[in-house]
């Protein structure tokens, strides 16, 4: 009998024994397609030899040194190499563990740099409905996924969420992509107004929505519409992008794509590849010049903040995107992977929207096209599909439909970037059958 909490506590889990390439293995021998990369982390797929190689290197030198001592070569590096590479504006970084780590500091960070300005009252966090920013509890707070939240809403601290901006449910018939941008945007600056642009503090945003509505980029101008109203009344842009970013939608930052830079940006899974728990904030040079020239203190931390292993993974991963020009895979394998699911299920009276950028794509079922009706959550179609998936040695990242039509049941794929046609075109093919099968247990 297991010991462990898991998540699901009735389920059974196949033990995960090795990985290798796009595959994860099972102790019975079973292959699994590791379609959704666990959720979006794995960018370079299993057991690959450069990053391994660079981990028990680091782990022969220094596997920890803790950050009120000593900074780390591969920490030192690794920031360097974040930097470079960074949106315009962003000068410093600050690493973490993890996504939900990851936003927290920047919530912090954002607060703490109104206060050395000399504007404590901006304590406002204004964030989007279908939106996931992680499970600690200021991370949950600024998330609009109510189905994660409801329970804990006692503890968690006021937050203002408008719309997101997710054309397949939220456009109106006839309205054009600018005009809808517009409307999006304006959502923005009416909260704004009514909270008071002086109590303000942040907007909060995924570039493109990950796991709570399913890969759901912004149509074009939104978030350059929204960097503007954010400069107009004085309020921090913070795009996360644990998910959409470190090269899953093509370019390194997915904001690249939209022509925006953020104050601060959240990073984590594919940072790391999952070959170690990492994430960072990336911060701004007026954030970091209020800081210097304040109190000189960021009032935060945790024990593992720029864990060595952490950052020589991380160093290691970004060597190898950049060395075999990954992300020109994931634009070539993003598009057809696009492609053949078009194919597959372009004509499907169950799929309403095939979306998203790059290798971050989601399929989002309905139960009748033409009104766009989601699927009774009640059925679980998307635990339904992935239980199909797994049976036929695939990994999907599945999420419900709410019964309000504000999401139907999806499933993400995110696979490795080092993926190739023919494993795109099995990924199609065992997904395909996965849906019929789980739709036909619905029906
Ligand atoms: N932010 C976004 C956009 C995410 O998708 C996630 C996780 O899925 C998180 C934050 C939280 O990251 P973690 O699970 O690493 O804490």
């Amino acid at each position: 009998m297991t010991r462990i909490l898991h998540r699901q506590i009735h389920n059974s889990y196949p033990l995960a024994v090795g990985g290798k390439g796009v595959e994860i293995f099972d102790a019975d021998g079973r292959a699994y397609i590791d379609a959704s990369g666990g959720a979006a982390v794995s960018c370079l797929g299993h057991g690959h030899p450069y990053v391994t190689a660079a981990l028990h290197a680091q782990a022969d030198r220094l596997a920890y040194a803790h950050t009120s001592f000593f900074t780390t070569e591969p920490a030192e590096a690794l920031a360097d190499r974040l930097i470079e590479d960074a949106p315009s504006g962003l000068s410093h970084v600050y690493f973490v563990s993890g996504g939900s780590e990851a936003v927290e500091a920047a919530l912090k960070m954002a607060r703490q740099y109104f206060v050395e300005i000399g504007k404590p009252e901006r304590r406002n966090i204004i964030a989007r409905r279908q939106s996931y920013h992680g499970n600690t509890l200021g991370a949950l707070a600024t998330g609009g996924n109510e189905w994660r939240r409801t329970q804990f809403r006692p503890l968690l601290v006021e937050t203002h969420h408008i719309d997101p901006c997710f054309a397949y449910r939220y456009q109106q018939p006839g309205e054009t992509d600018q005009d809808y941008a517009a409307r999006a945007a304006q959502a923005l600056e009416d909260k704004i107004l009514e909270l008071g642009p002086e109590s303000v503090m942040a907007f909060v945003a995924e570039t493109v929505v990950g796991a709570t509505a399913g890969a759901v980029p912004p149509v074009a101008d939104y978030l350059k519409r929204v960097r503007a109203i954010c400069d107009r009344y004085g309020v921090l842009l913070i795009l996360d992008e644990v998910m959409c970013g470190m090269g899953r939608t093509g370019t390194l930052h997915a904001c690249e794509q939209d022509g925006v830079s953020p104050d601060i940006m959240t990073i984590a899974k594919g940072l790391g590849g999952g070959y170690q728990p990492v994430g960072a904030v990336l911060l701004g040079q007026h954030i970091f010049d209020a800081f210097a020239k304040g109190t000189g203190f960021f009032q935060h931390g945790h024990t593992y903040l720029g864990h060595p292993m952490a950052c020589a993974a991380s160093l290691a991963v970004q060597d190898v995107i950049r060395r075999d020009g990954l992300l020109d895979n994931v634009k070539r394998m993003g598009a057809h992977l696009t492609r053949r699911l078009g194919e597959r299920f372009g004509n499907h009276p169950n799929v309403g929207d095939i979306r998203g950028r790059g290798l971050f794509i989601a399929v989002e079922l309905v139960e009748d096209r033409s009104t766009k009706a989601t699927f009774d959550p009640k059925e679980k179609l998307h635990a339904r599909i992935k239980r199909e998936a797994m049976a036929r040695g695939l990994m999907v990242y599945p999420m419900g439909g709410t019964i309000d039509g504000a999401r139907g049941d999806h499933v993400l794929l995110a696979p490795p970037f080092i993926i190739d046609a023919p494993m795109v075109d099995a990924i199609v093919e065992r997904l395909g059958d996965a849906v019929d099968a789980a739709i036909t247990g619905v029906k």
